[in-house]
C-alpha cells in the first residue's frame, strides 16, 4: 500500500506550478476506506500566497468530509535533492489534521523515511493549549 500512495504522490507531483522555486512537491493521503486525495505545490507571484503539496492533499480530505480518524497515512514527495520535509506551516496544521501516530512517508526517489508529526513537531502547541 504504501508503494501506491507513493506513486500517487509522485504522479501529483506532475500537476505542481511552481514557476519562481521550480521545486516540485507532490502528496497523496489515503484515508482508512482506501479513498486517496491528491495535492501539489501551487504557487504565486506573491509567495505567501503559495499553497504547499501536503496541505493541498489534507485540505481536498477535508473538504471532503474525512477527518484525522480516517486517515491512514500521507505521503510527501519532491524531485529535490533531499527529503521534501514539511515546512513550518504544514508541520502546524498536520499536527492538528492528523492522528499523532499517523504515518507520513517522505521521499525524493533518493531517499526514503517514514516518520510522525510527533517525531516532526514534538511540544507543539495545539487546541488543547486553548482549553
Ligand atoms: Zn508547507
Amino acid at each position: 500500500m504504501k508503494d501506491k500512495v507513493l506513486d500517487l504522490a509522485f504522479e501529483a507531483m506532475g500537476n505542481a506550478y511552481a514557476p519562481y522555486s521550480n521545486y516540485h512537491v507532490g502528496s497523496c493521503v489515503l484515508c482508512k476506506d482506501g479513498t486517496t486525495f491528491l495535492g501539489a505545490n501551487v504557487e504565486n507571484a506573491s509567495y505567501g500566497a503559495t499553497n504547499c503539496g501536503e496541505r493541498s492533499a489534507i485540505f481536498a480530505a477535508y473538504s471532503h468530509g474525512y477527518r484525522k480518524k480516517d486517515i491512514e497515512m500521507i505521503a510527501i514527495v519532491s524531485d529535490g535533492n533531499t527529503l521534501a520535509a514539511p515546512c513550518g506551516v504544514c508541520r502546524q496544521v498536520l499536527n492538528e489534521l492528523l492522528d499523532k501516530d499517523t504515518p507520513i512517508i517522505l521521499s525524493n526517489k533518493k531517499e526514503y523515511k517514514e516518520t510522525t508529526i510527533s517525531e516532526l513537531l514534538p511540544m507543539s502547541f495545539s487546541g488543547e493549549d486553548l482549553q
